[in-house]
């Protein structure tokens, strides 16, 4: 076995040498989904994963804008349509300087088994951009988001590719984008998600990933008769995921510990509760402020300069920053410290390394894929609405919300449980989502 995997993945570094996150997200699925391939006749000696491992479609363009210092500034744009069999290609733009074409590859390949996951039809894909939207002013980011959409508009479509959100993109922009796709095709269709409640968005969308990783934890908690009651937690990152994550945490009856963003984390050991998680929404997604600030209005709670939460003791944690922000050192931390749980909100946020250490002492690991499915899972919602040309309650979306990470959760125990019980959800994802759209390929034939 594991000379086949070796000899698909000298196939797969060929070809994408220089792309060193997409190789890592492929490794890991090669490594639990070959194995089944090769039990399973219907798949066997098809070629079916090195068919999903190369975009069917990966665009690229030149964004050309005016800062407002009248200055042309010149980015790069991207749109990796990656795989459509079981549904228009669907999956978030990223802004952020070190975006390229391994970071969206990988993005699109776990997008992929993600939407898959999710139980409804969506492919999968991914965006964005190189542009850093830190420090920009509004009329800015709006030249820009106008700037990138008067390209991507020909290559989307509301059955085509459905953008939405990721890291840099949020309700702002995707109204921007939103704008000038309407402008140049003159028609208002459900094209992207995340959108503004009176004009086509979903309630529960900006809460969903959040709190769908939160759902999921509770079912991976609850299959050891545990709860978030008391127990304390690690959140990263002070995002739209984040956020979201520590208010559900919260209501759960759980205690927030930590947040962070790229300059450092705070630890707050009376716990970051309501009103101070209030504070942080309004310093992050109003004042666009840095996660130090916190201390100014709570200066009993610490700063760590440049540095992850994940040595701070606790029961569970929830890396929801961005990829490989958890690496070996710190799962052997979490590890010693009595973490019973990680779920992962963000993409990838562990290193593979990371992952050996939580498999190897056998606590509860959930790959974002699985846990943080939540997100695109209600974009395909606010799809259905757009369809209807209706719009569900509160309740009626995060009840959905809810089944949808049970049903998730449910995949992975049936692919993933091993004979001593101990339940490996990056085994049960992979090969959950890899069947749904492996099948659909296998029926569509060679195209
Ligand atoms: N960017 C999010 C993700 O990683 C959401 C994508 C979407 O809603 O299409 O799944």
């Amino acid at each position: 076995m594991k000379n086949k995997i070796k000899a698909f993945l000298d196939i797969v570094k060929q070809r994408n040498g220089e792309e060193p996150e997409f190789l890592q997200a492929v490794e890991e699925v090669a490594e639990t989904v070959i194995p089944y391939i090769v039990e399973h006749d219907i798949y066997y000696g098809k070629n079916i994963l090195l068919r999903m491992v190369e975009p069917e479609r990966a665009i690229m363009f030149r964004v050309c804008w005016v800062d407002d210092d009248g200055e042309i500034q010149v980015n790069r744009g991207y749109r990796i349509q990656m795989n459509s069999a079981i549904g228009p290609y669907k999956g978030g733009l990223r802004f952020h300087p070190t975006v390229n074409m391994s970071i969206l590859k990988f993005l699109a390949f776990e997008q992929v088994f993600k939407n898959s996951l999710t139980t409804l039809p969506m492919g999968g894909g991914k965006g964005g951009s190189d542009f850093d939207p830190k420090g920009k002013s509004d009329n800015e980011i709006m030249r820009f988001c106008h700037a990138f959409m008067s390209e991507l508009f020909r290559h989307i479509g509301s059955n085509t590719d459905i953008p939405a959100g990721d890291i840099g993109v949020g309700s702002r922009e995707i109204g921007f984008l939103f704008g000038m796709y309407k402008k140049l095709r003159n028609e208002f269709t459900g094209v992207l998600t995340g959108k503004g409640i009176s004009w086509g968005g979903s309630l529960i969308r900006p809460e969903a990933t959040g709190y769908g990783n939160v759902y999921f934890a509770q079912k991976m908690l609850e299959t050891k008769n545990e709860s978030f009651k008391g127990k304390t937690v690690l959140v990263s990152g002070s995002g739209n995921v984040a956020q979201y994550a520590a208010e559900k945490v919260l209501q759960l009856g759980g205690k927030v510990l930590t947040l962070s963003d790229s300059s450092g984390y705070i630890y707050d050991e009376d716990g970051i509760d309501a009103e101070k998680l209030a504070f942080i929404m309004t310093l992050k997604n109003v004042k666009r402020g840095r996660i130090s600030e916190y201390l100014e209005r709570y200066p009993e709670a610490i700063f760590e300069k440049g540095k992850t939460p994940w040595g701070v003791k606790c029961d569970i944690a929830l890396p929801c920053a961005t990829q490989n922000e958890l690496n070996e050192a710190d799962a052997k931390l979490l590890i010693s410290n009595g973490c019973i749980c990680v779920s992962e909100g963000a993409n990838m946020p562990s290193t593979k390394e990371a992952i050996a250490i939580f498999h190897k002492a056998k606590i509860l690991f959930a790959p974002g894929k699985a846990s943080n499915a939540g997100g695109v899972a209600t974009s395909g919602l606010e799809m259905t609405q757009n369809s209807l040309r209706f719009n569900w309650t509160r309740e009626e979306v995060d009840n959905k919300l809810k089944e949808i990470m049970s049903d998730i959760h449910k995949s992975c125990l049936k692919y993933g449980t091993d004979k001593d019980g101990y339940v490996d959800y990056v085994r049960g994802a992979n090969i959950a989502g890899f069947v749904k759209v492996a099948d659909a390929m296998l029926a569509q034939g060679i195209v």
